[in-house]
């Protein structure tokens, strides 16, 4: 299976002239990789102009019930029609914003179902936002993942068709926290072992949190994931190019 290498531009840059420098840039050599499916995921208004096949986010329903009265969002459907192929769902920062009115698991569940019905592909971010020295930080992912996936027809679990991907991402370990630090390929292996014990499902793990060129390998050979999930470095080409290269490497 290739590594999935995904980028999360968030709300980043901000011009299309530099979006446009970032992703071709990053094309030219991604393009390269066998070895490797590289999704890059820009702020929604700079998808089309890029041909970008990955989304930050997504409305809840599929046409919007209500006759598309959301002021703001954007539908599973659009996203399809832009040729948009993974749409990253329950990142911690949306889940918990700094200003409050943030995404329940109730939220995230439909939001999964609403994408995955219109055919694309869903990166569902689960991680605790702390580590407690107990092994509790466990539950607390395996309730997010029970959650997220209640009701989700058994069909979406089976690669490649099945369309459901989990990012690890510790909220500690984000690069915008305060002392955020990379977890590590030993702990981020456990995590690993534990999410497949709790799906019973094969289905691509990636690790998210201050991913660096320096730290890759590590997350994708030790840890032994799928994939990364990564934040600030992927808005450095040189960086996030140097991480594609170590993910083809594989054997
Ligand atoms: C993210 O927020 O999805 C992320 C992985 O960020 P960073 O790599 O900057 O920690």
């Amino acid at each position: 299976m290739k590594k999935i290498i995904i980028a999360n531009w968030k709300l980043n840059p901000q011009t299309l002239k530099e979006a446009k420098r970032i992703f071709n840039s990053v094309k030219k050599v991604a393009g390269r990789l066998s070895k490797v499916e590289t999704v890059i995921c820009p702020p929604f208004v700079y998808l089309s102009a890029l041909r970008a096949t990955g989304a930050q986010d997504v409305f809840y329903e599929n046409p919007p019930a209500g006759g598309g009265a959301y002021t703001g969002e954007i539908s599973a459907a659009m996203l399809k029609n832009l040729g948009v192929k993974y749409v990253i769902i329950g990142h911690s920062e949306r889940r918990y914003p700094p200003v409050g009115g943030g995404e329940t698991d109730e939220i995230i569940n439909k939001k999964i179902k609403t994408t995955l019905e219109a055919g694309l592909k869903v990166v569902f971010c689960v991680g605790e936002k702390k580590r407690d020295g107990e092994d509790e930080y466990l539950n607390f992912v395996r309730n997010q993942i029970k959650e997220g996936f209640k009701n989700i027809p058994k069909k979406f679990f089976n690669p490649p068709a099945g369309g459901l991907i989990i990012a690890y991402e510790p909220v500690w370990a984000i690069s915008s926290q305060k002392r955020a630090k990379a977890d590590n390929p030993e702990s981020a292996f456990k995590m690993a072992i534990f999410i497949k014990r709790v799906l019973l499902q094969k289905i691509p793990i990636l690790y998210g949190g201050s991913v660096s060129p320096e730290n890759a390998g590590g997350f994708l050979f030790k840890a032994g994931m799928n994939g990364l999930l990564v934040g600030g470095q992927s808005l450095i080409p040189e960086n996030f190019i140097k991480i594609l290269k170590i993910a083809n490497n594989t054997k």
